[in-house]
This record gives structure tokens, C-alpha cells and sequence, in this order.
């Protein structure tokens, strides 16, 4: 880490642990550059309550986990790419990209900016590779049953009382929403209040994949999400309280342009590259979860909201 990095001493953290009245703060995954700031937005957040109260969040590796007893879990991608319906050869070239882009997209020494491009690119090869496979709708949901696919502990507890409460839910995805969609519906938790907005599937007359709808959403183009989804946010206009989750630095900027927001709580996990990237996640994100595959401390904060 580097010199000078404020974070809280464990006296000021019991501290606050004591007044958040949250166990749950007391994980060692937890990690947050200013207690005092975080206490004062979750309050705001308890003042407002439901109704004012809106959750935008990521999808792969925020929602899902990135790991099981050290083995890697799949992004929705990830979950097409291991699938039976694509041949060896494809699956090695979609290989060769991720394992060309993904450290391009973690790399600490890089801006978002520098990364853009890559990211494109490597979107625009590996979606050029799934039309090619003529992938079939019909499979998708088999595919996805048996998949890897994980969603953190506590998803259910998190979509459902998120659901008793009526808080909209955005899930702000770079993946393939189709994949997605059947994800959290095999999971039992795809209710009403869920507005899934991601990369989906173009399929011809015949259900074969043809292409993408709309345009492409990326790692590092989530800035532009509330622009394009003017509608839902200008409904949502009275719901001024966000509390916003991701993985990646791209994911702190999927809130940019959504009207009317007072008080936003950032909570982000930390998966991948923990000591080069802590430093730059504690500057952006109010909250850290490091290597933490569970939904336990955004519940706890949740449960004190609702
Ligand atoms: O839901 P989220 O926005 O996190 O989805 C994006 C993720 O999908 C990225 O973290 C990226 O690593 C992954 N991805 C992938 N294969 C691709 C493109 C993106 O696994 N071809
Ligand atoms: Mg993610």
C-alpha cells in the first residue's frame, strides 16, 4: 500500500462497529478508508428508509462469486465459452482473448482510459466468435443448468427482502444478459423488481444467435447507463438514496447521470490483484470487501435500511 494511506485503526473501527450495531463490520474482509464518512451515509440511508432507496448494481464477480475453494467461477461469458455448444477450436481462441484482455482489464498500472480500447476490442473478437457458433436459444437455459454459475452466500436473503421492500433493483451488466436472466431465474430471485440491463443475444427467426442487440456495454463504458436508460431513471426520480455494488473500478461510474441522488453508498469487492489494487479500490469505494464471497456485510447494511 502506498505511504500515507489513511485507514482506520482497529480502535476506531470497533468504534464504529459498536454504533453500526453490525457484527458483520468485523470480518477482516472489510475494509473502508473513511468509518466516518461510511456511518454517516448508511444513517442517511436508515432516515429515508425504503422508499427513498434505489440498489444499482454489477453482475459478474459482484452478484456471482469469482471463487470456490480457490478455483475460479465462470462469468456469464465464461459460461458459453465452457459450454458443449461450442466447438474445441472456438473455445481455445476465446481462451487466448481472455487470457490476453482480462489482465488488461485488471492491470493496476493502467486507466481506465488506456484500457477502453482493449476492452472493445476484446468484445467485438470474442462476440465475432460466438455468432460464428450459431449458438441456439433454445439451449441457453440448459446450458446455464449445468454450469458452474455461483451466486454469492446470501443472495436469497438480498433479493428478497430487496423485493418485500419494493427497492429497484438494477443489475448493470457487461456480460450477456440472456445468460444472466436464466441465472437468477434458476436461482428463484428474477422478481419484479429486477431491471436487467446488459449485453442480450440477437437470434434470427430460427432461435441461431445472429448478432447483439443495441450497443455494446463494456468494463469501462458503464458511465454512459443512466443516459441510455432515461425512462427507468426518470421514474425512479424520487428514489434519491443508491446504494451501488461492483467488481471493478468501471462499475463506480454506473450511477453517473442518474437524477436526483443525495446520498450514495459505494461497495465494492475486491476479487483479483489485492495488494496492487487496494489502495485505488479504498479511494473510490466506501466500503471494501477483499476476497469476501459473500453478500453478508451489503445484507447487514440492507437489513438496517428496510
Ligand atoms: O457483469 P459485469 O459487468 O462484471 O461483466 C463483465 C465481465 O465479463 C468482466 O469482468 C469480464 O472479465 C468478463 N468478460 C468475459 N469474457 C468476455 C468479455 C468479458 O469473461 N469475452
Ligand atoms: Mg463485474
Amino acid at each position: 500500500m502506498a505511504e500515507g494511506t489513511k485507514v482506520c485503526t482497529r480502535v476506531q473501527f470497533e468504534h464504529y462497529v459498536r454504533d453500526f450495531k453490525m457484527p458483520q463490520f468485523e470480518k477482516t474482509t472489510v475494509h473502508m478508508r473513511d468509518p466516518e464518512r461510511v456511518e454517516q451515509i448508511i444513517c442517511s440511508l436508515i432516515k429515508g428508509g425504503a422508499s427513498k432507496l434505489q440498489i444499482i448494481t454489477d453482475f459478474d464477480m459482484t452478484l456471482s462469486k469469482f471463487s470456490v475453494n480457490g478455483k475460479r467461477c465462470p462469468t456469464c461469458h465464461n459460461i458459453i465459452d465452457n459450454c458443449s455448444l461450442v466447438t474445441d477450436e472456438c473455445r481455445q481462441k476465446l481462451l487466448q482473448l481472455k487470457n490476453k484482455y482480462y489482465p488488461i482489464e485488471i492491470d493496476p498500472h493502467l486507466t481506465m482510459e488506456e484500457k477502453y480500447p482493449f476492452m472493445v476490442e476484446w468484445y467485438f473478437k470474442s462476440h465475432s466468435l460466438l455468432v460464428e457458433q450459431r449458438l441456439e436459444r433454445d439451449k441457453l437455459s440448459q446450458v446455464v443448468r449445468e454450469s458452474e454459475a455461483a451466486l454469492r452466500e446470501g443472495y436469497e436473503q438480498f433479493f428478497d427482502r430487496l423485493h418485500q421492500h419494493n427497492v429497484p433493483v438494477f443489475i448493470f451488466s457487461a456480460g450477456l444478459g440472456d445468460v444472466l436472466e436464466e441465472i437468477i431465474q434458476q436461482a428463484g430471485v428474477y422478481h419484479p423488481n429486477v431491471k436487467v440491463v446488459s449485453n442480450f443475444m440477437d437470434f434470427d427467426e430460427n432461435g441461431v444467435l445472429k448478432g447483439f442487440k443495441g450497443e455494446l456495454i463494456h468494463v469501462y463504458n458503464k458511465h454512459d447507463g443512466a443516459l441510455r436508460n432515461t425512462e427507468y431513471f426518470k421514474q425512479l426520480k424520487e428514489y434519491c438514496n443508491v446504494v451501488l455494488m461492483g467488481d471493478s473500478l468501471g462499475d463506480l461510474s454506473m450511477a453517473d447521470g442518474v437524477p436526483s441522488v443525495e446520498n450514495i453508498l459505494k461497495i465494492g469487492f475486491l476479487n483479483d490483484k489485492v495488494e496492487e489494487r487496494l489502495d485505488k479500490y479504498l479511494d473510490s469505494y466506501d466500503i471494501v470487501l477483499v476476497k469476501d464471497e459473500t453478500l453478508e456485510v451489503p445484507n447487514a447494511i440492507l437489513q438496517k435500511i428496510l
